[in-house]
């Protein structure tokens, strides 16, 4: 539910509304404009929904009362209809330009990470990726190289003069990953891990969420939901689009470009996506990610190995450093191009 509430409104008067609400079992977000100031309720209700909307309409104070159908308020755009910019460092996301992430899927050496970073780095890119903890279908297969991982990277992005991003993918793990990181991902397998999804809010550190291969756009928000819900504030999520499960095994998953208009509509949050995990085929990453960019998305995930043939994890789909630096020309044309074409919204 959002109330307007009058120009006039006093605030003993604010005060009586905000009590009613709280007393129903309400959380109120108040949202300040330049042209009015909006209170928006979240939570269960816990009462007759219809006899609340009337009590409040005709409290003094109030200009209006709306209902929010959709079950992502602080996701959605009904509370906070203006684009999230997301700052990872001093980094934007969702301000009109391109951001691209890029680095190895897992880190496996200093020497490894150190050539990759300076060369996505002189390629264009902002925020350095690479596993520390990494979600691996196998027991047997290489895992990460936990705590030793995040400082290699920290350290190399330091270095560079690049923010980082790594996956997290245990409660457990949350303090000591946001103690090296800049921005805490969480992997599409843990999507739904609403645990997870809540210890990570509480840090209040921007969060990058990845879309779970079988997740509907409302489950997305709804994982979104649960992270915005724990933070106070301070909407920094960044969504990331990364393939849904189709039927045809050529690719790893199907990406979903429309994703990006649609969420664009529904949500504030910038939007990412990373044609790297959704098709798992290198071939396939420069073409989805100029769609991707085509399609009006704030930034592009890419993994890139120097070695591909040697890598510990996803060599199949990282690019070759020259691959990247071309690709990264494309994008700028296309987005260029596009600028500007498609609000958010
Ligand atoms: C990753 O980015 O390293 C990763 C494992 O991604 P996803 O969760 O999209 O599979
Ligand atoms: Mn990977």
């Amino acid at each position: 539910m959002i109330i307007t509430l009058d120009k006039q409104c006093t605030d003993p008067q604010k005060e009586a509304i905000e009590a009613v609400a709280r007393e129903a079992g309400l959380e109120v977000r108040p949202i300040v404009g330049v042209n009015e100031t909006v209170l928006g309720l979240v939570g269960e209700f816990n009462g007759r929904y219809e006899d609340m909307l009337e009590h409040l309409q005709a409290m003094p104070g109030v200009a209006g009362v709306m209902k929010v159908t959709k079950p992502y308020k602080l996701a959605g755009r009904s509370f906070h209809p203006n684009d999230t910019i997301v700052e990872v460092g001093n980094v934007k996301i969702g301000d009109g330009s391109l951001m691209h992430i890029a680095g190895p899927c897992a880190v496996e050496s200093e020497e490894q990470v150190r050539s990759i970073a300076h060369l996505v780095h002189d390629a264009g890119a902002h925020i350095l990726r690479g596993g520390a903890y990494k979600p691996r279908t196998s027991p047997y297969s290489f895992d990460g190289l936990k705590e030793d991982g995040l400082k290699i990277l920290r350290d190399i992005g330091a270095e560079v003069g690049m923010p980082t991003v790594t996956e997290v993918m245990d409660t457990r793990d949350v303090p000591i990953v946001s103690e090296h990181a800049d921005m805490l991902q969480v992997g599409a397998r843990n999507m739904k891990n609403f645990s997870l999804l809540q210890e990570v809010g509480q840090t209040g550190m921007p969060v990058l969420l990845k879309r779970g291969s079988d997740a509907t756009i409302q489950d997305f928000l709804m994982s979104a939901e649960h992270v915005l819900s724990r933070r106070n504030g301070t909407p920094n999520v960044v969504l990331c689009e990364r393939g849904i499960t189709g039927f045809d095994n050529e690719t790893r998953n199907q990406i979903d470009m429309s994703s990006i208009p649609v969420l664009h509509r529904l949500t504030h949050l910038p939007v990412v996506i990373d044609p790297s995990h959704a098709t798992g085929v290198r071939e396939y990453v420069g073409p989805m990610a100029l769609a991707g960019v085509a399609a009006g998305a704030d930034g592009i995930h890419v993994e890139v190995h120097n070695k591909p043939e040697e890598a510990l994890c996803d060599g199949k789909q990282s690019l070759l450093p020259d691959q990247y630096i071309e690709l990264v020309g494309r994008m700028r044309t296309v987005h260029q191009a596009v600028r500007g074409v498609y609000a958010r919204g």
